[in-house]
């Protein structure tokens, strides 16, 4: 396909058209973009950073560097407090960063997991992906590895999330407080040439134990693609998430001729099975199909998304879904 923005005429003229092209029912009750790209992204800082994404489609680039660069605007931003530099430490005051590639075409993948020290977890997952034989690095070794490949230590424990640790350290002097605020910046972007990529990044849960991983760097957890299918990356109480392995569920389910929609639903039905409607936990999906079917889904209240398609981006409020039955 050479034009970077393809247009999906026969998703806008119907059913006969995606059969042609082996499409089977993905659309369903989902929404349809009728153009490629199309990019989702979790929060609605997910917004620059589809932005970014599509810039780097715009001129060429793959949907893994779609998903690399986009993600790292919210790991630059220090107002985000839940993502990179501006991330809200552990208990101990150190900022442990997750975060994950995973590229559709091929099924690879590359993940930090408790990276200290380092600006942008992203970079050093695609380098796990590129330049080691393993899928995950964590701690010291990823920290190691970082620095192997050519990135610089920083600060990574912004003014802003100083203060509030220190306001936190007063509150909890004993440092037993519950964790609390976590938003993970997660994508997905399917290219004008049918490729699909994933990446992740989070701080994870502020004044968590050190050491604690969630769902987000986790292949099948946190993020999941498949060019033959779609793709899906997920935010909220990584625990509960993995619980499911959420993101695998929600493309397999795709797979198997749900819409990104159903899929997500279903998903969530699975943590609501366990967990009620808890308001204490938040769990959400993004997930696009490979034809450019895209759904969305929270359990908890405010979450929001920013999806692109073609040229156009929005940021939309997601209702929470409610426990069946
Ligand atoms: N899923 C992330 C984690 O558990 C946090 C979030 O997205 O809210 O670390």
């Amino acid at each position: 396909m050479r034009r970077r923005t393809f247009l999906l005429r026969g998703a806008a003229a119907g059913v006969g058209f995606l059969a042609s092209a082996g499409v089977r029912g993905q659309e369903g009750s989902g929404r349809t973009a009728t153009e490629l790209p199309v990019i989702i992204s979790t929060w609605p800082f997910g917004k620059a950073a589809n932005l970014e994404a599509l810039q780097v489609l715009q001129s060429g680039g793959t949907a893994l560097d779609a998903v690399e660069r986009g993600v790292m605007t919210a790991e630059a931003n220090p107002a985000i407090s839940t993502v990179g530099y501006g991330g809200f430490p552990n208990r101990d005051g150190d900022v442990e960063l997750d975060a994950a590639v995973f590229d559709g075409s091929t099924l690879d993948g590359g993940a930090v997991c408790a990276l200290t020290g380092y600006r942008h977890p992203v970079q050093v997952a695609r380098k796990v992906m590129e330049n080691s034989p393993h899928l995950i690095l964590v701690g010291q070794g990823a920290r190691s590895f970082a620095e192997e490949q050519g990135f610089s230590a920083e600060e990574t424990l912004s003014d802003g999330a100083r203060a509030a640790y220190q306001k936190w350290l007063k509150k909890h002097p004993d440092r037993l407080g519950a964790p609390e605020g976590h938003d993970t910046l997660g994508q997905v972007a399917l290219s004008s040439q049918g490729s699909i990529a994933a990446a992740c990044t989070t701080s994870g849960m502020a004044w968590k134990l050190p050491g604690r991983v969630g769902d987000s760097p986790i292949v099948g957890h946190g993020l999941y693609a498949d060019d033959s299918v779609g793709g899906c990356v997920a935010t909220g109480m990584g625990e509960e998430i993995s619980k499911v392995c959420g993101s695998f569920l929600v493309v397999e389910r795709m797979r198997q001729g749900a819409t990104p929609e159903e899929a997500i639903e279903e998903a969530l039905d699975r943590i609501l099975m366990r967990q009620g409607q808890n308001p204490a936990v938040q769990a959400a999906f993004v997930a696009l199909s490979k034809s450019g079917a895209w759904g969305a889904g929270a359990i908890g209240s405010r979450f929001h998304y920013a999806i692109t398609r073609g040229n156009q981006t929005e940021v939309i409020e997601v209702k929470p879904q409610k426990r069946r039955g």
